[in-house]
Protein backbone atom coordinates (compact mmCIF):
# COMPACT_ATOMS: atom_id res chain seq x y z
CA UNK A 1 0.00 0.00 0.00
CA UNK A 2 0.96 3.36 -0.40
CA UNK A 3 -0.09 6.28 2.22
CA UNK A 4 -0.50 10.31 2.14
CA UNK A 5 1.10 12.07 4.77
CA UNK A 6 -0.41 15.39 4.84
CA UNK A 7 1.26 17.99 6.54
CA UNK A 8 -0.13 21.20 7.93
CA UNK A 9 1.27 22.71 11.21
CA UNK A 10 3.48 19.69 12.30
CA UNK A 11 6.62 20.59 10.14
CA UNK A 12 8.89 18.15 11.47
CA UNK A 13 9.94 14.50 11.54
CA UNK A 14 10.46 13.78 14.96
CA UNK A 15 7.56 12.40 17.06
CA UNK A 16 5.05 13.09 14.15
CA UNK A 17 2.45 10.24 14.75
CA UNK A 18 0.85 10.25 11.21
CA UNK A 19 4.07 9.72 9.65
CA UNK A 20 5.58 6.86 11.99
CA UNK A 21 1.47 5.48 11.12
CA UNK A 22 1.97 5.77 7.88
CA UNK A 23 5.36 4.56 7.83
CA UNK A 24 4.35 0.95 9.72
CA UNK A 25 1.17 0.70 7.44
CA UNK A 26 2.58 1.19 3.81
CA UNK A 27 5.34 0.37 1.52
CA UNK A 28 5.74 4.15 0.28
CA UNK A 29 4.51 7.01 1.35
CA UNK A 30 3.85 10.43 0.12
CA UNK A 31 4.81 13.39 2.22
CA UNK A 32 2.74 15.96 1.26
CA UNK A 33 2.09 20.23 2.22
CA UNK A 34 -0.80 21.99 0.39
CA UNK A 35 -0.65 25.62 0.73
CA UNK A 36 -4.26 25.87 1.36
CA UNK A 37 -5.78 29.02 -0.46
CA UNK A 38 -8.67 29.32 1.84
CA UNK A 39 -6.04 30.12 4.62
CA UNK A 40 -4.80 33.01 2.30
CA UNK A 41 -7.90 34.41 1.16
CA UNK A 42 -9.38 34.77 5.00
CA UNK A 43 -6.25 37.38 5.21
CA UNK A 44 -3.99 34.93 7.34
CA UNK A 45 -0.95 34.27 4.95
CA UNK A 46 1.02 37.68 6.91
CA UNK A 47 4.50 37.90 5.42
CA UNK A 48 6.16 37.05 8.46
CA UNK A 49 4.43 33.82 8.70
CA UNK A 50 5.02 32.90 5.03
CA UNK A 51 8.86 33.03 5.64
CA UNK A 52 9.03 31.24 8.49
CA UNK A 53 6.71 28.60 7.03
CA UNK A 54 9.00 28.83 3.70
CA UNK A 55 11.63 27.90 6.58
CA UNK A 56 9.76 24.85 7.35
CA UNK A 57 8.75 23.39 4.27
CA UNK A 58 12.89 23.91 3.55
CA UNK A 59 14.17 21.79 6.70
CA UNK A 60 11.66 19.21 6.30
CA UNK A 61 12.49 18.79 2.39
CA UNK A 62 16.22 18.60 3.82
CA UNK A 63 15.24 15.95 6.47
CA UNK A 64 12.85 13.83 4.13
CA UNK A 65 15.90 13.74 1.35
CA UNK A 66 18.57 12.64 4.15
CA UNK A 67 15.81 9.78 4.60
CA UNK A 68 15.97 8.67 0.67
CA UNK A 69 12.69 11.02 0.36
CA UNK A 70 11.21 14.25 -0.25
CA UNK A 71 8.43 16.55 -0.16
CA UNK A 72 5.80 16.95 -2.03
CA UNK A 73 4.80 20.99 -2.45
CA UNK A 74 0.84 21.89 -3.76
CA UNK A 75 -1.49 24.79 -3.77
CA UNK A 76 -4.76 26.02 -4.50
CA UNK A 77 -7.98 24.24 -2.64
CA UNK A 78 -6.57 21.84 0.10
CA UNK A 79 -9.43 18.95 -0.58
CA UNK A 80 -8.86 18.93 -4.19
CA UNK A 81 -4.96 19.11 -4.17
CA UNK A 82 -5.03 16.12 -1.32
CA UNK A 83 -7.49 14.20 -3.89
CA UNK A 84 -5.67 14.73 -7.12
CA UNK A 85 -2.06 13.62 -5.00
CA UNK A 86 -3.94 10.40 -3.86
CA UNK A 87 -4.87 9.56 -7.18
CA UNK A 88 -1.43 10.27 -8.54
CA UNK A 89 -0.20 8.04 -5.83
CA UNK A 90 -2.49 5.47 -6.25
CA UNK A 91 -2.54 5.45 -1.95
CA UNK A 92 -4.89 4.03 -0.53
CA UNK A 93 -4.58 6.06 3.02
CA UNK A 94 -3.99 9.57 4.06
CA UNK A 95 -2.90 10.62 7.73
CA UNK A 96 -2.74 13.80 9.38
CA UNK A 97 -2.58 15.56 12.58
CA UNK A 98 -6.06 16.88 13.90
CA UNK A 99 -6.36 20.33 14.48
CA UNK A 100 -8.75 22.63 16.26
CA UNK A 101 -10.26 25.82 14.59
CA UNK A 102 -13.59 25.77 12.71
CA UNK A 103 -11.72 26.22 9.39
CA UNK A 104 -9.71 23.00 10.30
CA UNK A 105 -12.88 21.20 11.40
CA UNK A 106 -14.64 21.97 8.46
CA UNK A 107 -11.37 20.73 6.11
CA UNK A 108 -11.09 17.70 7.74
CA UNK A 109 -15.03 16.96 7.16
CA UNK A 110 -14.45 17.48 3.66
CA UNK A 111 -11.80 15.92 3.29
CA UNK A 112 -13.17 12.85 4.72
CA UNK A 113 -15.96 12.89 2.11
CA UNK A 114 -14.18 13.71 -1.19
CA UNK A 115 -11.65 10.51 0.02
CA UNK A 116 -14.45 7.83 1.07
CA UNK A 117 -16.01 8.96 -2.61
CA UNK A 118 -12.55 7.64 -3.79
CA UNK A 119 -12.21 5.03 -2.24
CA UNK A 120 -9.74 5.92 0.29
CA UNK A 121 -9.75 6.72 4.46
CA UNK A 122 -8.31 9.24 6.42
CA UNK A 123 -6.63 8.98 9.59
CA UNK A 124 -6.67 12.02 11.84
CA UNK A 125 -4.23 12.06 14.59
CA UNK A 126 -4.20 13.74 17.97
CA UNK A 127 -1.51 14.75 20.39
CA UNK A 128 0.47 16.15 17.66
CA UNK A 129 -0.23 19.50 17.49
CA UNK A 130 -1.23 19.59 21.27
CA UNK A 131 0.26 17.30 24.50
CA UNK A 132 -3.25 16.70 24.63
CA UNK A 133 -6.22 15.80 23.13
CA UNK A 134 -8.88 18.66 22.90
CA UNK A 135 -11.90 16.91 24.34
CA UNK A 136 -10.04 14.25 26.07
CA UNK A 137 -9.90 16.55 29.70
CA UNK A 138 -12.85 17.60 30.53
CA UNK A 139 -15.74 18.59 33.69
CA UNK A 140 -18.33 16.26 34.52
CA UNK A 141 -20.90 18.62 33.88
CA UNK A 142 -19.45 19.81 30.12
CA UNK A 143 -17.70 19.17 26.44
CA UNK A 144 -15.26 21.53 28.13
CA UNK A 145 -12.98 23.81 30.94
CA UNK A 146 -13.99 27.02 30.89
CA UNK A 147 -11.57 28.26 33.23
CA UNK A 148 -7.51 27.14 33.62
CA UNK A 149 -7.08 26.13 37.02
CA UNK A 150 -9.28 23.30 37.47
CA UNK A 151 -8.47 22.62 33.79
CA UNK A 152 -4.60 22.13 34.55
CA UNK A 153 -5.32 20.48 37.76
CA UNK A 154 -6.55 17.64 35.76
CA UNK A 155 -4.30 18.30 32.58
CA UNK A 156 -1.39 17.45 35.05
CA UNK A 157 -2.43 14.34 36.05
CA UNK A 158 -3.32 12.69 32.58
CA UNK A 159 -0.31 10.61 31.08
CA UNK A 160 1.34 12.32 28.23
CA UNK A 161 1.87 9.46 24.98
CA UNK A 162 5.54 8.59 24.32
CA UNK A 163 8.15 10.14 21.69
CA UNK A 164 8.40 8.80 19.01
CA UNK A 165 11.99 8.95 17.22
CA UNK A 166 12.49 10.19 13.69
CA UNK A 167 11.98 7.60 10.83
CA UNK A 168 14.93 6.38 9.16
CA UNK A 169 13.93 5.89 5.77
CA UNK A 170 10.79 7.72 4.20
CA UNK A 171 10.33 5.42 0.38
CA UNK A 172 8.29 7.96 -1.68
CA UNK A 173 7.31 6.78 -4.73
CA UNK A 174 7.79 8.06 -8.05
CA UNK A 175 5.67 10.19 -10.65
CA UNK A 176 3.68 12.80 -7.87
CA UNK A 177 4.23 16.53 -9.24
CA UNK A 178 5.33 18.51 -6.84
CA UNK A 179 6.04 22.55 -7.07
CA UNK A 180 9.50 24.07 -6.35
CA UNK A 181 9.81 24.99 -2.54
CA UNK A 182 8.64 28.22 -1.29
CA UNK A 183 11.53 30.43 -0.41
CA UNK A 184 11.86 33.18 2.15
CA UNK A 185 12.70 35.51 -0.27
CA UNK A 186 11.93 39.57 -0.42
CA UNK A 187 8.77 39.21 0.75
CA UNK A 188 7.66 43.12 1.30
CA UNK A 189 6.38 43.88 4.72
CA UNK A 190 9.43 41.42 6.64
CA UNK A 191 10.47 42.07 9.83
CA UNK A 192 13.87 42.57 9.82
CA UNK A 193 14.28 40.71 13.13
CA UNK A 194 12.65 37.48 12.15
CA UNK A 195 14.04 34.40 13.08
CA UNK A 196 14.68 31.27 11.46
CA UNK A 197 12.36 28.55 10.69
CA UNK A 198 12.51 24.88 10.32
CA UNK A 199 13.12 21.67 12.61
CA UNK A 200 16.89 21.63 12.88
CA UNK A 201 16.96 25.46 13.77
CA UNK A 202 14.16 24.34 16.39
CA UNK A 203 15.77 21.35 17.62
CA UNK A 204 19.10 23.86 18.77
CA UNK A 205 17.32 25.96 20.13
CA UNK A 206 15.76 23.52 22.26
CA UNK A 207 19.03 22.22 23.83
CA UNK A 208 20.16 25.42 24.33
CA UNK A 209 17.24 26.36 25.93
CA UNK A 210 17.18 23.47 28.31
CA UNK A 211 20.91 23.11 28.90
CA UNK A 212 20.78 27.12 29.76
CA UNK A 213 17.65 29.09 29.74
CA UNK A 214 14.44 26.58 31.41
CA UNK A 215 16.03 26.98 35.26
CA UNK A 216 15.54 30.31 35.77
CA UNK A 217 12.30 30.62 33.58
CA UNK A 218 10.49 30.56 36.75
CA UNK A 219 12.16 33.76 38.05
CA UNK A 220 12.90 35.95 35.39
CA UNK A 221 10.17 35.15 32.83
CA UNK A 222 7.89 38.65 33.77
CA UNK A 223 11.54 40.55 33.08
CA UNK A 224 11.02 42.16 29.63
CA UNK A 225 14.45 43.34 29.30
CA UNK A 226 15.95 39.75 30.24
CA UNK A 227 14.15 38.51 27.55
CA UNK A 228 14.25 34.93 29.67
CA UNK A 229 11.68 33.24 27.93
CA UNK A 230 12.10 29.91 25.26
CA UNK A 231 11.19 31.87 22.18
CA UNK A 232 10.22 28.67 20.51
CA UNK A 233 6.14 29.82 20.19
CA UNK A 234 6.97 30.12 16.60
CA UNK A 235 8.22 26.23 16.24
CA UNK A 236 5.20 25.23 18.42
CA UNK A 237 3.16 27.02 15.92
CA UNK A 238 4.11 25.73 13.16
CA UNK A 239 4.72 22.09 14.35
CA UNK A 240 8.76 22.10 13.49
CA UNK A 241 8.74 21.30 17.48
CA UNK A 242 6.13 18.30 19.58
CA UNK A 243 4.37 19.94 22.16
CA UNK A 244 4.60 16.35 23.83
CA UNK A 245 8.47 16.35 23.37
CA UNK A 246 8.84 19.58 25.15
CA UNK A 247 6.83 18.40 28.24
CA UNK A 248 9.05 15.25 28.48
CA UNK A 249 12.02 16.88 28.18
CA UNK A 250 10.99 19.43 30.52
CA UNK A 251 9.44 17.06 33.00
CA UNK A 252 12.94 14.92 32.65
CA UNK A 253 15.05 18.36 33.14
CA UNK A 254 12.69 18.73 36.79
CA UNK A 255 12.73 21.57 39.07
CA UNK A 256 10.30 24.81 39.31
CA UNK A 257 11.55 26.45 35.74
CA UNK A 258 10.49 23.41 34.65
CA UNK A 259 7.07 23.05 36.21
CA UNK A 260 6.54 26.44 35.33
CA UNK A 261 7.21 26.13 31.11
CA UNK A 262 5.12 23.44 31.42
CA UNK A 263 2.49 24.88 32.70
CA UNK A 264 2.74 27.30 29.94
CA UNK A 265 2.27 24.37 27.63
CA UNK A 266 -0.91 23.67 29.20
CA UNK A 267 -2.10 26.92 28.65
CA UNK A 268 -1.69 26.33 25.00
CA UNK A 269 -3.96 23.02 25.27
CA UNK A 270 -6.16 24.96 27.34
CA UNK A 271 -6.58 27.77 24.69
CA UNK A 272 -7.08 24.83 21.93
CA UNK A 273 -9.32 22.49 23.94
CA UNK A 274 -11.80 25.70 24.35
CA UNK A 275 -11.32 26.98 20.43
CA UNK A 276 -12.26 23.25 19.67
CA UNK A 277 -15.27 23.55 22.00
CA UNK A 278 -16.28 26.71 20.89
CA UNK A 279 -14.92 27.58 17.47
CA UNK A 280 -17.02 31.01 17.90
CA UNK A 281 -14.70 32.06 20.41
CA UNK A 282 -11.98 32.80 18.04
CA UNK A 283 -14.22 36.21 17.27
CA UNK A 284 -17.32 36.48 19.60
CA UNK A 285 -16.91 37.60 23.00
CA UNK A 286 -17.50 34.97 25.93
CA UNK A 287 -18.97 37.47 28.63
CA UNK A 288 -19.34 41.50 28.01
CA UNK A 289 -21.78 41.63 24.52
CA UNK A 290 -22.44 45.20 25.74
CA UNK A 291 -19.48 46.84 25.22
CA UNK A 292 -19.99 49.90 22.59
CA UNK A 293 -16.24 49.95 21.91
CA UNK A 294 -14.70 53.31 20.44
CA UNK A 295 -14.63 54.34 17.02
CA UNK A 296 -14.67 57.00 14.61
CA UNK A 297 -11.56 59.24 13.75
CA UNK A 298 -10.29 60.06 16.90
CA UNK A 299 -10.48 56.34 18.12
CA UNK A 300 -8.59 54.90 14.31
CA UNK A 301 -6.00 58.21 15.22
CA UNK A 302 -5.61 56.70 18.68
CA UNK A 303 -5.40 53.11 17.34
CA UNK A 304 -2.72 54.61 14.31
CA UNK A 305 -0.24 55.76 17.32
CA UNK A 306 -1.02 51.88 18.95
CA UNK A 307 0.06 50.50 15.90
CA UNK A 308 3.16 52.60 14.93
CA UNK A 309 4.52 52.63 19.15
CA UNK A 310 3.98 56.29 19.54
CA UNK A 311 0.95 56.64 21.47
CA UNK A 312 3.45 58.54 24.83
CA UNK A 313 3.52 55.91 27.00
CA UNK A 314 6.89 54.43 26.54
CA UNK A 315 6.58 50.75 27.83
CA UNK A 316 3.47 50.33 25.52
CA UNK A 317 5.64 51.90 22.81
CA UNK A 318 8.69 49.99 23.16
CA UNK A 319 6.75 46.51 23.00
CA UNK A 320 4.80 47.42 19.73
CA UNK A 321 7.91 48.08 18.08
CA UNK A 322 9.44 45.19 19.35
CA UNK A 323 6.15 43.02 17.51
CA UNK A 324 7.17 45.69 14.01
CA UNK A 325 10.94 44.38 14.02
CA UNK A 326 10.95 41.10 15.65
CA UNK A 327 7.38 39.86 14.30
CA UNK A 328 7.71 38.47 18.07
CA UNK A 329 6.65 40.64 21.35
CA UNK A 330 7.06 39.12 25.17
CA UNK A 331 4.27 38.09 26.89
CA UNK A 332 4.70 40.76 29.62
CA UNK A 333 4.64 43.29 26.36
CA UNK A 334 1.21 41.27 24.78
CA UNK A 335 -0.87 41.87 28.15
CA UNK A 336 -0.10 45.27 28.66
CA UNK A 337 -0.31 46.51 24.98
CA UNK A 338 -3.37 44.56 24.67
CA UNK A 339 -4.92 45.95 28.00
CA UNK A 340 -3.94 49.76 26.66
CA UNK A 341 -5.86 49.00 23.68
CA UNK A 342 -8.85 47.57 24.58
CA UNK A 343 -9.56 48.84 28.19
CA UNK A 344 -7.41 52.58 28.49
CA UNK A 345 -8.38 53.06 24.90
CA UNK A 346 -11.36 50.98 24.90
CA UNK A 347 -11.12 50.10 21.32
CA UNK A 348 -12.92 46.50 20.15
CA UNK A 349 -9.81 43.85 20.56
CA UNK A 350 -10.42 42.38 17.66
CA UNK A 351 -8.74 45.36 15.90
CA UNK A 352 -5.45 44.53 17.73
CA UNK A 353 -5.91 40.95 18.02
CA UNK A 354 -6.08 41.01 13.70
CA UNK A 355 -2.84 43.55 14.03
CA UNK A 356 -1.33 41.08 16.01
CA UNK A 357 -1.63 38.27 13.42
CA UNK A 358 -0.73 40.33 10.67
CA UNK A 359 2.94 40.77 12.58
CA UNK A 360 3.53 37.66 15.00
CA UNK A 361 5.31 34.92 13.64
CA UNK A 362 3.93 32.74 15.95
CA UNK A 363 0.74 34.27 15.32
CA UNK A 364 -2.23 31.50 16.54
CA UNK A 365 -6.54 31.69 16.37
CA UNK A 366 -6.24 29.55 19.41
CA UNK A 367 -3.42 31.59 21.43
CA UNK A 368 -4.19 34.88 19.79
CA UNK A 369 -7.88 35.33 20.21
CA UNK A 370 -8.26 33.74 23.15
CA UNK A 371 -5.46 35.88 24.79
CA UNK A 372 -6.61 38.67 23.48
CA UNK A 373 -9.97 37.95 25.02
CA UNK A 374 -7.96 37.21 28.49
CA UNK A 375 -6.45 40.64 28.19
CA UNK A 376 -9.82 42.54 27.14
CA UNK A 377 -11.82 40.74 29.84
CA UNK A 378 -14.12 39.35 27.50
CA UNK A 379 -13.06 35.82 27.50
CA UNK A 380 -13.85 32.65 29.42
CA UNK A 381 -11.27 32.69 31.79
CA UNK A 382 -10.39 36.51 32.81
CA UNK A 383 -10.89 39.51 35.17
CA UNK A 384 -13.10 41.83 33.19
CA UNK A 385 -12.62 44.65 35.23
CA UNK A 386 -8.60 44.60 36.12
CA UNK A 387 -7.05 47.12 34.00
CA UNK A 388 -3.07 46.93 33.80
CA UNK A 389 -1.25 50.49 34.58
CA UNK A 390 1.37 50.95 31.69
CA UNK A 391 3.63 52.63 34.27
CA UNK A 392 3.00 50.53 37.33
CA UNK A 393 4.01 47.38 34.37
CA UNK A 394 7.08 49.23 33.29
CA UNK A 395 8.52 49.62 37.12
CA UNK A 396 7.77 46.47 37.83
CA UNK A 397 8.81 44.06 34.90
CA UNK A 398 11.34 46.61 33.33
CA UNK A 399 12.83 47.94 36.73
CA UNK A 400 15.72 49.67 35.04
CA UNK A 401 14.05 51.31 32.04
CA UNK A 402 16.27 48.78 29.56
CA UNK A 403 14.07 47.35 27.69
CA UNK A 404 12.33 50.88 26.81
CA UNK A 405 15.89 52.40 26.04
CA UNK A 406 16.70 49.47 23.93
CA UNK A 407 13.16 49.49 21.27
CA UNK A 408 12.55 53.15 21.87
CA UNK A 409 15.77 55.37 21.04
CA UNK A 410 14.54 58.83 21.22
CA UNK A 411 14.52 58.25 24.95
CA UNK A 412 17.78 55.76 25.14
CA UNK A 413 19.63 59.15 26.64
CA UNK A 414 17.40 58.81 29.68
CA UNK A 415 19.01 56.72 32.82
CA UNK A 416 16.75 54.19 34.83
CA UNK A 417 13.05 54.58 35.58
CA UNK A 418 13.16 58.20 34.35
CA UNK A 419 12.77 56.52 30.97
CA UNK A 420 9.30 55.52 31.90
CA UNK A 421 7.36 58.66 32.56
CA UNK A 422 9.57 61.20 29.69
CA UNK A 423 6.10 63.60 30.69
CA UNK A 424 7.36 64.43 34.45
CA UNK A 425 10.82 65.94 32.99
CA UNK A 426 11.08 69.51 33.85
CA UNK A 427 10.34 71.29 30.77
CA UNK A 428 13.89 72.19 29.36
CA UNK A 429 14.81 68.94 30.04
CA UNK A 430 11.70 67.64 28.22
CA UNK A 431 12.23 69.51 25.17
CA UNK A 432 14.93 67.33 24.53
CA UNK A 433 13.31 64.37 23.85
CA UNK A 434 10.59 66.19 21.71
CA UNK A 435 11.09 63.68 19.51
CA UNK A 436 9.55 61.68 21.62
CA UNK A 437 5.20 62.22 21.79
CA UNK A 438 2.83 63.14 24.71
CA UNK A 439 0.68 60.40 26.19
CA UNK A 440 -2.33 59.97 23.89
CA UNK A 441 -4.50 59.50 26.35
CA UNK A 442 -4.84 60.32 29.89
CA UNK A 443 -4.46 56.53 32.51
CA UNK A 444 -7.10 57.69 34.99
CA UNK A 445 -9.80 59.52 32.09
CA UNK A 446 -9.10 56.33 30.57
CA UNK A 447 -9.78 54.19 33.12
CA UNK A 448 -13.09 56.09 33.90
CA UNK A 449 -14.15 55.46 30.28
CA UNK A 450 -13.15 52.16 30.69
CA UNK A 451 -15.43 51.46 34.34
CA UNK A 452 -18.22 53.58 33.21
CA UNK A 453 -18.54 51.60 29.92
CA UNK A 454 -18.40 48.28 31.68
CA UNK A 455 -20.60 49.36 34.13
CA UNK A 456 -23.14 49.01 31.72
CA UNK A 457 -22.83 45.23 31.29
P1 LIG B 1 7.46 30.84 26.85
O1 LIG B 1 7.21 31.73 28.00
O2 LIG B 1 8.81 30.26 26.71
O3 LIG B 1 6.37 29.69 26.92
C1 LIG B 1 6.54 28.42 26.29
C2 LIG B 1 5.40 28.15 25.36
O4 LIG B 1 4.17 28.06 26.06
C3 LIG B 1 5.18 29.23 24.32
O5 LIG B 1 6.05 29.07 23.23
C4 LIG B 1 3.72 29.03 23.96
O6 LIG B 1 3.56 28.01 23.01
C5 LIG B 1 3.12 28.58 25.27
N1 LIG B 1 2.51 29.72 25.96
C6 LIG B 1 3.11 30.58 26.80
N2 LIG B 1 2.22 31.47 27.27
C7 LIG B 1 1.04 31.16 26.72
C8 LIG B 1 -0.27 31.69 26.82
N3 LIG B 1 -0.57 32.74 27.60
N4 LIG B 1 -1.24 31.13 26.08
C9 LIG B 1 -0.99 30.08 25.29
N5 LIG B 1 0.22 29.53 25.16
C10 LIG B 1 1.22 30.05 25.87
N6 LIG B 1 1.03 32.81 21.79
C11 LIG B 1 1.15 32.24 20.60
O7 LIG B 1 1.77 31.19 20.47
N7 LIG B 1 0.55 32.80 19.49
C12 LIG B 1 -0.17 33.96 19.56
O8 LIG B 1 -0.68 34.43 18.54
C13 LIG B 1 -0.26 34.61 20.81
N8 LIG B 1 -0.92 35.79 20.95
C14 LIG B 1 -1.02 36.37 22.20
C15 LIG B 1 -1.75 37.57 22.33
C16 LIG B 1 -1.89 38.17 23.58
C17 LIG B 1 -2.69 39.44 23.72
C18 LIG B 1 -1.30 37.58 24.70
C19 LIG B 1 -1.45 38.20 26.06
C20 LIG B 1 -0.58 36.40 24.58
C21 LIG B 1 -0.44 35.77 23.34
N9 LIG B 1 0.27 34.56 23.19
C22 LIG B 1 0.36 33.97 21.95
C23 LIG B 1 0.80 33.83 24.37
C24 LIG B 1 2.24 34.17 24.76
O9 LIG B 1 2.42 35.56 24.85
C25 LIG B 1 3.26 33.60 23.78
O10 LIG B 1 3.02 32.23 23.56
C26 LIG B 1 4.68 33.73 24.34
O11 LIG B 1 4.97 35.08 24.60
C27 LIG B 1 5.66 33.16 23.35
O12 LIG B 1 6.98 33.34 23.78
P2 LIG B 1 7.86 32.13 24.30
O13 LIG B 1 7.84 31.04 23.29
O14 LIG B 1 9.17 32.70 24.68
O15 LIG B 1 7.04 31.67 25.56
Amino acid sequence: TTSVVLFTRDLRLHDHPPLRAALDDSRAVVPLFVRDRAVDAAGYAAPNRLAFLADCLRSLDAGLRERAGRLIVRSGDLVEEVCAVVGEADADEVHMAADVSAHAHRREELLRAALEAQGCRLHVHDAVTTVLAPGSVTPASSDHFAVFTPYFRRWGERPVRNVLAAPRRVPVPDGVGSQPLPSRGDLPGLSPGLPAGGEEEARKRLTAWLRDGITGYEEHHDDLAGDATSRLSPYLHFGALSPVELVHRARRKGGPGAEAFVRQLAWRDFHHQVLSARPRAASLDYRTRHDRWRTGTEAEEDVAAWKDGRTGYPIVDAAMRQLRHEGWMHNRGRLLTASFLAKTLYVDWRVGARHFLDLLVDGDIANNQLNWQWAAGTGTDTRPHRVLNPTTQARRFDPDGAYVRRWVPELAGLEGRAVHEPWRLPGAERAAYDAYPDPIVDLAEGLDRFRRARGRD
